[in-house]
């Protein structure tokens, strides 16, 4: 019965970042089916998704080729060990299949169970690398702040949201964030060469302060999904490549989000960007969010550099989960890959994705816009009160009225601080991007109207 649902669900249920305040209250909604781009809660009640489940539906709901490969899989075998040297043919053929897409010689793969526990084996990984070539002080690493990496420990620590940062004990000593690398064109009162210049002599700065000798790798999402859709400036990318090549620091691209297709492509690094990294991250789409599952893309020159330099006595690299390479997930994620490729869903993207943007963009003539950012299929409309800036509490009860809006009219949106973020399945249409914009767009002057009426403080 769905009303007992939802109570059970609010006495027993610790939702991933619950709002504690409304601990034990019957308030959830409960999805129980999906088709297309449309999910229908436990009322029966439709809503366009465009969130896409968690920036991760990207080939669609009730995709028959990844269910029955699903199905064929856990008939067949659905899990065996994968440590040491067994293995089974998905997580193999997905591997090789992996190694085809991705940039350069990005050839290996160590399969984790989501994207945080693929950040966390990449880290691992970058530190080994030095440490078994005789240089154990080099373990540092450099974020930035507004990332977000996930939600164990330590790429929790690596994240930067401010609001994530609070009551937690994180990793310090050896973590250290540089500033957030958005530059929006639209709002910013520097030109985009000066934002490029202060941020890369930052990152220098950092590298002088720390040590080079003292850092093992660069996390980076080519563009900062949760912390608000961050688009850095042209040739950040670049520049901040050519800084780790000089001071010999792995370049690790979190590509959970930006892969997969939401920009376009397979990956976004090289052919976005113009980065080849040491070690890639790849989750979420990468099963179209079917199965949980990650993976950590390694370059052959790391790889082979870690087997040359392999401690005889101990030439083990102690990291992986009993769920690497699941036979399930692994199958599922070749069959993703068969239907994006046979339907050419990345090039749909590249069609489809400038519309999305463009369609967003005319929102900023409503008064509680402050801006419309984003980049094909990842995209956020920030909200803004009488010229108030960032997630002050009121731009904050502004967005929750916007989403709850949007709710009612049958729209998911992801709501975030002061932003609405989305990331709609890649296989969105035209008209459904025009009803994403229309709905959205009807929100957005309710919630003025009731800012006016002075309803929300
Ligand atoms: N990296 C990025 C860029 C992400 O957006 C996320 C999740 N939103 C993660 C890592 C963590 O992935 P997961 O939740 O699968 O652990």
């Amino acid at each position: 019965m769905p009303g007992s649902l939802v109570e059970t669900d609010a006495r027993h249920v610790l939702h991933p970042w619950a709002d504690l305040s409304a601990l034990g209250k019957p308030e959830s909604l409960i999805i129980s089916q999906a088709s297309g781009v449309e999910v229908t809660d436990s009322n029966g009640r439709s809503y366009l998704d465009a969130i896409g489940g968690m920036w991760c539906v990207t080939v669609g709901y009730g995709r028959t080729e990844l269910i029955e490969a699903m199905t064929a899989q856990a008939r067949m075998m659905p899990y065996f060990t994968p440590f040491g040297d067994v293995t089974n043919q998905p997580a193999t053929e997905l591997a090789a299949l992996l190694a085809e897409l991705a940039p350069g010689d990005l050839n290996r793969v160590q399969f984790t169970t989501g994207g945080s526990t693929a950040v966390e084996s990449a880290v691992r990984l970058a530190q080994f690398y030095f440490l078994s070539q005789g240089r154990p002080g080099k373990y540092h690493v450099l974020s930035r702040v507004n990332a977000y990496h996930g939600s164990t420990f330590l790429a929790a620590s690596l994240s930067g949201k401010a609001a994530d940062r609070t009551h937690f004990h994180y990793e310090s000593g050896w973590v250290h964030h540089l500033d957030s690398p958005g530059y929006d064109p639209d709002v910013s009162t520097v030109p985009a060469e000066q934002r490029l210049a202060e941020l890369i002599g930052g990152m220098e700065s950092a590298i002088a302060e720390v040590g080079a000798e003292n850092i093992a790798c660069f996390i980076a999402e080519p563009i900062l999904a949760s912390g608000g859709v961050l688009v850095p400036p042209p040739g950040y990318h670049r520049a901040t490549l050519e800084l780790c090549r000089r001071h010999d620091i792995l370049y690790i691209s979190d590509e959970v989000v930006t892969g997969f297709g939401r920009l376009g492509h397979f990956f976004a690094s090289e052919v976005k960007f113009g980065v080849v990294p040491d070690l890639l991250i790849t989750a979420k789409g990468l099963t179209s969010g079917y199965q949980p599952l990650g993976a950590v893309l390694i370059s052959d020159r790391i790889a082979e550099t870690l087997a040359s330099a392999a401690d005889p006595a101990n030439p083990v690299f102690s990291n992986g989960f009993t769920y690497s390479g699941h036979p399930v997930a692994c199958a599922t994620a070749i069959a993703n890959i068969e239907v994006m490729r046979r339907e050419d869903i990345c090039g749909h993207v590249r069609e489809v994705g400038p519309y999305f943007i463009e369609r967003l963009r005319e929102l900023r003539s409503s008064p509680v816009v402050a801006a419309v950012r984003g980049d094909h299929l990842m995209a956020c409309v920030e909200c803004r009160v009488d010229g108030e800036a960032g997630p002050t509490p009121r731009n904050q009860a502004l967005a929750r009225r916007v989403d709850s809006y949007c709710e009612q009219a049958g729209l998911l949106v992801r709501p975030y601080e002061n932003l609405c973020i989305m990331s709609p399945p890649l296989v969105v249409s035209r008209q459904e991007i025009d009803r994403i914009v229309g709905i959205l767009a009807g929100a957005l002057d309710r919630a003025a109207r009731d800012r006016a009426a002075g309803e929300i403080c």
